[in-house]
């Protein structure tokens, strides 16, 4: 919320600073909202905030097209994907590579029937980048 106040104030008052430019991502109403929906997410709703269920299924096919949050699905044998419903609640799936084969990796640990997961996970379309540490999501 404060963040948002202050780029309406800039945009408003004289700054001796180069302001980015209107088209800039910073300015776009929905990139706004979206960020004020995750501040809040974050904050507000504990129940959100671990991955209590982890699934382990052969295929994507058996993935839904919308995890719940608090969800994972591993797919194959060996460990191909975790596919996580984004935290902040915006219903994307985050897909994350395990294959040693490819870039960018992730690689995940169970510590106590918890899981681990590192790196940590920015996602592109909502803005949310957090950490899982034994079982909990954690906001960068
Ligand atoms: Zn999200």
């Amino acid at each position: 919320m404060l963040e948002a106040t202050a780029i309406w104030i800039q945009l408003g008052g004289s700054c001796s600073r180069p302001l980015p430019s209107l088209s800039s991502p910073a300015y776009d109403a929905g990139v706004m909202l979206q960020r004020l929906k995750t501040w809040v997410a974050r904050r507000f709703d504990r129940r959100r905030q671990a991955i209590g269920r982890v699934v382990r299924v052969p295929a994507t096919d058996a993935v839904p097209t919308s995890i719940e949050p608090g969800e994972a699905f591993i797919v194959g044998e060996p460990m191909k994907w975790l596919i996580v419903g984004c935290p902040c609640r915006c219903r994307e799936n985050l897909w994350l590579n395990l294959m040693e084969s490819a870039e960018p990796r992730w690689t995940i640990t169970f510590r106590g029937g918890k899981i681990g997961v590192r790196p940590s996970v920015d996602a592109v379309e909502c803005g949310s980048h957090f950490w899982i540490a034994d079982g909990v999501i954690r906001w960068v």
